[in-house]
């Protein structure tokens, strides 16, 4: 067993998270980042314990890890050309050992190695319960993707397969709704790792802006499906005041799923998939399918009161089971 942080104490627990800083990174108490007269993207994610994370499914250093590719999908959804880097507010209680935090930045560390960026500093406190809380910050790439830039008729485009990190959670926790269902391997395998090591689609957006068709103009509308792909394009549908049709038969399941209404709502429902979901002008959609393997067009913007809708005249897609916050 390590210390509990009790026993270490603040300056010995500040001492030891430096060693994942660079060099007199937390001397003092603010940052310098020098101006490279670029525009840049900030955004803050908060992962609570019972909530977004939970001892039985979440190890320390999976925990840090996903509180990186958080932060680093929504820099994504909008269109990051680099990460620089992270503040880490940190909640703990007292009891807590040296070992989880160590795992924790561990995770952190890993993840910044492979999507950029140092951590730049942060915050250390007692609570009752485990918060971390991340501040990212990256600069802007070619193309600054908002919400609100979907028009009638663009095509909505996922970059990947949806549902994998439910059906995770449903593995980890060894939940009964699933044991009648006889899982390909690969596919459960996928989905673990889904859940415990989701990958930011900072390297789509490379090829979404090497993609664009000379003809189409600089404009796209997007977000990241951490709440969910329904819930995704409807805040694109609310921002940027138009309806969608989503196709049936397009959705973007994984090899291998399942058929049924289950699997059906953990596509389109399930959260944390950390894909992008973009409205963009129809032949640079196309463009974009063929250079992301596992893009799919799933429907289109229509205009209409941010609403989505089933392409075939079903009616509204429900959201009942949306992941939601509160
Ligand atoms: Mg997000």
């Amino acid at each position: 067993m390590s210390e509990t942080l009790k026993q270490l104490g603040e300056e010995e627990l500040l001492t030891r998270i430096s060693h994942y800083l660079p060099p007199g990174q937390i001397d003092d108490d603010t940052a310098l980042i020098p101006s490279q007269k670029k525009d840049l993207l900030i955004n803050t994610d908060v992962l609570v314990e019972g909530i977004h994370f939970d001892q039985k499914t979440t190890a320390p250093e999976d925990i840090g890890w996903r509180a990186v590719a958080a932060n680093v999908s929504d820099l994504s959804a909008s269109g990051v050309g680099k990460v620089i880097g992270l503040t880490i507010g940190l909640v703990t209680p007292p009891e807590t050992e040296w070992q989880w935090i160590a795992e924790v930045y561990e995770g952190i560390t890993n993840a910044l190695k492979i999507y950029g960026g140092t951590i730049l500093g942060g915050d250390c406190c007692n609570g009752k319960q485990k918060v971390i809380s991340i501040t990212a910050i990256g600069t802007l790439g070619r193309l600054r993707i908002h919400r609100s830039h979907a028009k009638n008729g663009d095509y909505l485009v996922v970059s990947g397969p949806h549902g994998l990190s439910r059906l995770g959670l449903s593995l980890l926790l060894n939940d009964p709704i699933i044991k009648n269902y006889n899982i390909n391997k690969l596919l459960k395998k996928q989905a673990i790792n889904s859940h415990k090591r989701p990958k930011p689609s900072i390297e789509t957006i490379r090829k979404l802006e090497e993609c664009k068709p000379d003809e189409t103009p600089w404009r796209a509308a997007g977000a990241d499906s951490s709440d969910g792909l329904i819930q995704a394009i409807k805040c694109i549908c609310k921002s940027s005041k138009c309806s969608a049709v989503i196709n049936k038969d397009s959705l973007p399941k994984p090899i291998f799923w399942p058929s049924g209404n289950m699997w059906d709502e953990w596509c389109i429902n399930g959260g944390e998939d950390f894909e992008l979901i973009l409205s963009l002008p129809p032949l640079w959609a196309e463009a974009f399918t063929k250079v992301v393997p596992d893009s799919k067009i799933i429907g289109k913007i229509t205009c209409g009161k941010s609403k989505v809708f089933w392409s075939d005249g079903s009616g509204e897609i429900t959201s009942e089971s949306m992941y939601t916050h509160f």
